[in-house]
C-alpha cells in the first residue's frame, strides 16, 4: 500500500500510537485467546497495513517475544517475502475493488496444509475494497475457519464493510495520536519539515502526513491560505484554478476548505477579503444571517465534493462551482464592509 511505502515497517513497528494495538495482540497470544479473524479499524494514514504485517510476522514467528524475532527460519521466510503460510490480497494498480477471484484464491490457500508449523495467515488490505461477492465468499470462511488460520482485515471506513463480515471479526482499533505527539514523532523522522500543517491536512494521521509531504504536498496549506485573495482578484482564472485543485491533492484541499469554513462559522466571523476578518456583529443582522447561511451552503458543497471524490464524479466541476460560489460570497461581503 502507498502508506507503508513512504514509511518503513521498522519505523512503524516502534510507532507509539500503535503500541496499544500491539499489546492487545501480545496479550491475546499469551493467553491463547487470539481470534481467528482480526479487523484493524482506523482512519487512513495511521499505518494499519504495517500493523497487519507485524501481527502476521509475530504470529508466524518461531520464537516470538515483544516483537517478531527477525532471525528464526519463519522470520527469514517472511523477510524474503517467501513465507509459505502467508497470503495477501489488496488493490492492484488502478483498480478500486478487490476481485472476488482473489478472495476465492485466498480461501483455497487457507484450506491447504500449512507449509511449516500449522498456522496460516491471510491479510486483506483494505477489506472495504472487497465487492459484495468477495465479502460473501469470505463470509463462509469467517463462519467456519480452517484450524490454525488467522485472517487480518484492515478497514478505514467501517460502514463500507458488510456488518456480517465485521461482526465475525475481533476488533483492533487504531486511533490517531494527539497532534503535538504526532508532530514530535514526525520531527524525529525528519526535522526539516514543519509537520503541523501537513498533519492538519491529513486529519492528524502521521503516515498520511508523511505521504503528503513526500509527494510534494507540503505547500498545500500555504497555497490554500491564499485562496480568498486569489478568488477576489479580477484576473484569476477560476476554471484553471479549479483544474489545478482537482489534479493536485484534491482531498487535502477540500479538507482545508472544510476546516476553514467550520472555523469561520464557529467563531461567528465573516470573511472579509483580502486579508481581514470582520466580526459578524459589524454587519447588519440581515446580512449576517444571510452570510452564515452562505457559509453553511459552502460547507455542504465542500462535503458533497469530498464524497464525490471517492467515486467517479467530475470533481474539477465541483471545485469550479465551489470557487465561484465562494468568490461571490467574498465579493458580497467586501461590498458590505464599512469604508473607513
Ligand atoms: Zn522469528
Amino acid at each position: 500500500m502507498a502508506e507503508s511505502s513512504v514509511v518503513s515497517r521498522t519505523l512503524l513497528d516502534q510507532a507509539p500510537w500503535l503500541e496499544a494495538s500491539r499489546q492487545q495482540i501480545r496479550d491475546a497470544l499469551s493467553g491463547d485467546k487470539l481470534a481467528h479473524a482480526l479487523l484493524i479499524q482506523g482512519q487512513a494514514g495511521l499505518g494499519k497495513a504495517a500493523l497487519a504485517e507485524w501481527i502476521a510476522q509475530l504470529v508466524l514467528c518461531d520464537q516470538p517475544n515483544e516483537h517478531p524475532c527477525g532471525v528464526c527460519p519463519s522470520c527469514r521466510f517472511y523477510l524474503a517475502d517467501t513465507h509459505p503460510d502467508l497470503q495477501r490480497v489488496g488493490l492492484v494498480e488502478t483498480k478500486k475493488q478487490i476481485a472476488v477471484d482473489d478472495i476465492r484464491e485466498l480461501i483455497s490457500g487457507l484450506r491447504l496444509k500449512s507449509g511449516r508449523r500449522g498456522r496460516k495467515v491471510a491479510i486483506i488490505d483494505p477489506a472495504d475494497a472487497m465487492n459484495a461477492n468477495g465479502a460473501n465468499a469470505l463470509l463462509k470462511t469467517l463462519e467456519e475457519p480452517p484450524a490454525g488460520t488467522l485472517l487480518i482485515l484492515t478497514v478505514a471506513r467501517l460502514e463500507r464493510l458488510p456488518p456480517t463480515v465485521a461482526s465475525r471479526c475481533s476488533r483492533v482499533r487504531v486511533k490517531a495520536p494527539l497532534r503535538a505527539d504526532a508532530a514530535a514523532w514526525l520531527a524525529e523522522v525528519d526535522s526539516t519539515v514543519d509537520w503541523l500543517g501537513p498533519l492538519a491536512l491529513a486529519s492528524g494521521a502521521p503516515v498520511a502526513a508523511m505521504t503528503l509531504v513526500s509527494n510534494g504536498g507540503a505547500s498545500v496549506t500555504e497555497q490554500m491560505a491564499e485562496l480568498p485573495v486569489m478568488l477576489l482578484r479580477p484576473d484569476t482564472d477560476l476554471i484553471a484554478l479549479a483544474e489545478r485543485s482537482h489534479s493536485q491533492f484534491p482531498a487535502e484541499r477540500l479538507r482545508w476548505l472544510e476546516h476553514w469554513l467550520c472555523e469561520r462559522i464557529r467563531r461567528g466571523l465573516v470573511i472579509v477579503a483580502p486579508d481581514h476578518n470582520l466580526a459578524s456583529q459589524g454587519l447588519p443582522v440581515e446580512a449576517r444571517t444571510r452570510h452564515i447561511q452562505a457559509l453553511y451552503g459552502l460547507l455542504d458543497q465542500t462535503r458533497l465534493a469530498q464524497v464525490a471524490l471517492r467515486g467517479s464524479a467530475n470533481v474539477a466541476l465541483l471545485f469550479e462551482s465551489l470557487y465561484i460560489t465562494l468568490a461571490r460570497e467574498l465579493e458580497s461581503i467586501r461590498a458590505l464592509r464599512p469604508r473607513s
